[in-house]
């Protein structure tokens, strides 16, 4: 019998490619050159093409990718940014650290992303763009929102850091879905550096060299400043090592969508809700697999106790946090109640059939 399994196993992952990515770390240090060198740019084109967009520019983190898509569109003071009120708290970040304002829409209970039929009574004249959440690694919606983004003249963003690969209506890749996408590669994304990193994925040519000066101090020729831009650059040996693990992401999202078939197949308790796939299988590649459940406490407790690590994404809205006390009064029903109920099961390529066969028995018996 399994006796222990970890929420995510990050040394099992990255063991895998283990002689390829000392090898990749190898030959950065030897070249003598750490920043914007070739690595990148090998990087760059291979995500761009993974993504099937024309541009990929990497960056320091997937913050400040969305930071940078913002500031290129000079969107910032006096401007409104519609967000998810259901996401992780980088998206509203992204927003309040240009000097916007972001405001709040609900999200769809089934999907966990931002509900389109609501976001048309949140537009002002001061709204400058819509940025949208595939949340837990299930692409949004997008139809209804480029409606509406065109007729109100808005810029559409994904944030795409948990959704690498994800697939809308069988056609089109996250990256490629809207004006700009922002990626993050923190460790535990599904495609996931060695340390921070970052990518904006977009099809606009001005975008993408606007974004490639702004994140080098808004420099395209050295000590040549055009914009007032920032550091966020990808370092080289980061670049090499998602290089190598790319090759792998198109079959560790399969195998996670193998392992989500089957917790939905065959977790049977009446007292959990299981997440649904609004559209194709391939629309989803999950990042998280969140159930609902009233007595989550409980819940944790009994599959602690069992050697099964879960947790909560997110167990409090961006509204209740301390850091934006001035919006603590919007009314977010939907949101509130989803942080109370939610709960992210192990889901990762290197779990074994025998693990998820147990997380399985272990919830259906709680
Ligand atoms: C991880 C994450 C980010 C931020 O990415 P970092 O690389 O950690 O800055 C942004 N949005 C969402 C939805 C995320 O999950």
């Amino acid at each position: 019998m399994v006796k222990k399994i970890n929420f995510l196993d990050l040394k099992k992952i990255n063991e895998r490619d283990r002689a390829e990515i000392d090898f990749a770390v190898r030959e950065v240090i030897d070249s003598g050159w750490y920043l914007l060198g070739k690595k990148t740019d090998e990087f760059e084109m291979n995500f761009a093409d993974f993504c099937g967009a024309q541009h990929c520019v990497s960056v320091g983190n997937g913050l400040e990718a969305l930071e940078l898509i913002l500031k290129a569109f000079d969107i910032g003071i006096n401007d409104e940014v519609i967000i998810p009120s259901n996401t992780y708290i980088a998206t509203a970040l992204a927003v309040s650290s240009n000097g916007a304002k972001p405001v709040f829409v609900e999200p769809d209970e089934k999907t966990f992303n931002i509900d389109p039929s609501l976001i048309e009574k949140s537009i002002t004249n001061k709204t400058k763009a819509i940025i949208v959440v595939h949340l837990y690694g299930q692409v949004v919606d997008m139809d209804p929102i480029i409606e509406i983004a065109n007729k109100y003249n808005l810029k559409i963003i994904e944030d795409s850091a948990q959704a690498h690969g994800s697939v809308y209506k069988n056609n089109k890749r996250t990256g490629n879905l809207a004006d700009a996408s922002g990626f993050s590669f923190y460790p535990g994304k599904n495609l996931g550096a060695l340390g921070d990193g970052g990518a904006v994925v977009t099809n606009d040519n001005e975008l993408a060299l606007k974004i490639r000066t702004l994140r080098n101090y808004g420099s395209e020729i050295k000590y040549h400043h055009n914009y007032k831009g920032i550091n966020s650059r990808l370092d080289e040996i980061q670049a090499a090592i998602l290089d190598v693990k790319l090759k792998r992401l198109d079959s560790d999202n399969t195998r996670r969508r193998e392992i989500s078939k089957y917790y939905r197949n065959n977790i049977k308790n009446t007292s959990i809700v299981l997440p649904e796939v609004s559209c194709c299988e391939n629309s989803h590649v999950w990042h998280l697999f969140v159930v609902k459940v009233n007595d989550r406490d409980n819940f944790q407790q009994f599959l602690l106790q069992n050697g099964i690590a879960t947790s909560v994404h997110y167990p409090i809205p961006m509204h209740k946090q301390n850091a934006y006390k001035e919006l603590y009064d919007y009314r977010l029903p939907i949101s509130e109640k989803l942080s109370k109920e939610i709960c992210s099961l192990p889901i990762s390529p290197v779990m074994t059939d025998q693990e998820v066969d147990y997380v399985i028995e272990v919830v259906n018996k709680w």
